[in-house]
This record gives C-alpha cells, structure tokens and sequence, in this order.
C-alpha cells in the first residue's frame, strides 16, 4: 500500500484530485467530431485493461489524493458488467465522487443496475433534440433511445443528470435554445461543449466552434439572463450560470475561447492502459505493461507521480505550436 495522505501537485502547483477511466474504446454510434464513420481503430480486446487492473490503478491514484473518478469512453455501457466495475470503484477507500459520462443508448435498462451498483452522477450526451440532426451527428437514429434513457435514469433515482452537448458552429445553433428549455423542464443541467480538435480526422478549424460568448447571448436573449454562479469550484472545467428567473441552470465548457488549463486537476487512463495529464497530450506513459510485468504499487505511484510532474503548462490551440494528438476522443477518454 502506498503511503496515504499525498497530494499530486504538478510543477505549476495544480493539485490532481480526478481521474477519468476510459473503460473501452469502443462505441455503438459514430458523433463525426469524435470517431470516423467507419475504419475507427480499436485496441485489441487484450490490450484493454480488465476490471481488476483499472481497480487497482483507481485504488493508487486514491492513496496518492484522487477523490474523484469518472468513468468514460468511448461508450462506457458498451463494456459487459459495467456496473461490478462501479460497485469496484465506488468501494475504494477516499474516492467521494464517482461519475459516468454516457452518450445514453443503453441507459435503458442500465440506469438502475448503475444507480444500485453506487453510481450517483451521471452526464449523459445529448446535442440536440432534433431527429434529422441527431442522425447527421451521431450518424444513427438512436435519439429515441437516449430520450428514454434519461427518463429511466431519472426514474432510477439519479438526481444530478447533466447533459454535454457539443456546439458547433453553423450546426447546432438551433439546438441551444430548445436543449436549455428541456433542461428546465425536466431538471437537467446543459452544458454546452466547444467543439475541441480532438477529432482524429483533421476536422476541426477555429471557424467550426460555436463560442460560449454566443450561446450565452442567446440564452439571455431567448430564455431569461444568465447570472455567473457565485462561490462553484473554479477547478470545474464548465462554468456555471443560473437563469435569472430562477429555473435552472446551465454550464459552458469553453475549452477554446476561455482555455481553463491554469485551474486544471485531472489526469487520464486510456482504455488501453496509458496515462495521460492532459486531452492534448502527446506524450504518455504505459501503465498496463508496467503493471503487467508485475509492479508493485510503488512504481506504479512512482509513474503516477513523474506523469503528474511532467505536466505542461496548458494547450496551445490557436497557437502555431498546437499539435493534435494522436488519439481521437473516443480512445482518449472524454
Ligand atoms: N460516449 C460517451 C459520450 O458520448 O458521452 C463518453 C465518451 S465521449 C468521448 C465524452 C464526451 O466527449 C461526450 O459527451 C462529448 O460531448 C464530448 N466530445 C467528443 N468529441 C468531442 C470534440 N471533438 N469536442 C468537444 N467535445 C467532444
Ligand atoms: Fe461515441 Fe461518445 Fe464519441 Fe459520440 S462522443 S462517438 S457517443 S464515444
């Protein structure tokens, strides 16, 4: 066991308290800014770690200060018995805040084997409630089912259910509007995505983000002001805004017009066993050979500790510097 009671601290002082667990990178649709439409490449099925390793991993990083973990994909409710994995890592010892990130087509029947397994939070992938547009994004017909998803969450008893929503430009304009008023209908909070270059396909350009700014505008203009909420955890990467009129709220990830690197606590575990301190980064390093080569729990601190000390300064998007990484999102783990 590794010795309790410390903390992450990178060279620029950021504290690392979260960690988000691809647990597959696989997906039963195909969003265009996160996956080609077909010839996606897959980590064999050996190469993914099992539950014991990511367990194992999770109960490190707790000892070493992570508090919160969230498990991710690709499609998380792809993986088979997902929820003994959630029972798994929402036992480990310091971890207060377990989540799952899910573009929400299986959540039918998974909401409540979830719910009862310990799982408490959940994001669920919603861009618009459009059918022809759905399809043009997500490449299938499957909106029906994330709508039907939610509403057996709900009906699970999860309470805090928020909606990612990708924005882009000259797309989803339309959606912003009626994805807030659902929200407050229904008590979901939306927030909304800057399209990120993370699209594996060269896809992305500046011109393609729809940018907080704009959606904020909207939703004063279309809805009620939007009111900064006051005294959120700055380390959250959405900022929070309540409508004035008192009904709900939403949240603006601004990864592109208001990058939030400075305040950034989180580190990665791919599917496939990598770490990585960063969505962008180039770099990583290879937990699962080294955990199977028979590490103890030390050198794998060991690794956690140099990954978290190697951490840069921010990304350079925007910038000349910028390189994408290597990896799309849904092998990264968003
Ligand atoms: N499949 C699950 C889902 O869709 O929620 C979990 C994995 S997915 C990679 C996590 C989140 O990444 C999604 O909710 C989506 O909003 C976001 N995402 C994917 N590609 C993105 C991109 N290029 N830019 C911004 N957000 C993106
Ligand atoms: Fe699948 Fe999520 Fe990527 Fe969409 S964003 S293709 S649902 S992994």
């Amino acid at each position: 066991m590794v010795k309790r009671g410390a903390t992450l601290e990178d060279g620029f002082g950021r504290v690392h308290d979260s960690l988000r667990i691809g647990v597959t990178d696989r997906c039963n649709i195909r969003c265009f800014y996160c996956m080609p439409e077909s010839g996606a490449e897959y980590a064999e099925r050996r190469e993914i770690l099992s539950f014991e390793e990511i367990e194992r991993f999770a109960r490190i990083a707790a000892e070493l200060g992570v508090t919160k973990l969230r498990v991710t994909g690709g499609e998380p409710l792809v993986r088979r018995e997902l929820p003994l994995l959630i029972e798994r890592l929402a036992a480990i010892p310091g971890v207060t805040d377990l989540a799952l990130t899910t573009n929400g087509v299986l959540l039918e029947s998974l909401a409540r084997p979830l719910y009862e397994a310990g799982l408490r939070r959940l994001n669920v992938h919603l861009d618009t409630l459009d059918r022809g547009r759905f399809r043009q994004i997500a490449r299938c017909d499957d909106l029906a089912k994330v709508l039907a998803g939610l509403e057996a969450a709900q009906k699970a008893g999860f309470d805090v259910i928020k909606l990612n929503a990708v924005a882009l430009k000259n797309l989803t304009e339309p959606d912003i509007v009626p994805l807030a008023r659902f929200g407050r209908e229904r008590g979901f909070e939306v927030r909304y995505i800057e399209f990120m270059p993370l699209d594996g396909q060269a896809l992305w350009d500046r011109g393609k983000v729809l940018l907080a700014d704009e959606i904020i505008a909207v939703l004063s203009r279309e809805i009620a002001p939007l009111v900064p909420v006051a005294g959120r955890d700055r380390r959250a990467p959405a900022t929070e805004y309540a409508f004035a009129d008192g009904i709900g709220k939403v949240g603006l990830i601004a990864s592109i017009s208001r990058p939030f690197c400075g305040d950034c606590n989180r580190l990665r575990l791919t599917a496939d066993g990598k770490l990585r301190y960063c969505l962008f980064a180039i770099e990583e390093d290879d937990v699962k050979t080294v955990m199977r080569s028979g590490a103890g729990d030390e050198r794998i601190a060991a690794l956690i500790r140099s990954n978290v000390a190697r951490k840069w300064v921010g990304h350079e998007i925007g910038n000349a510097r910028f390189v994408a990484p290597p990896r799309a999102m849904y092998s990264i783990g968003g």
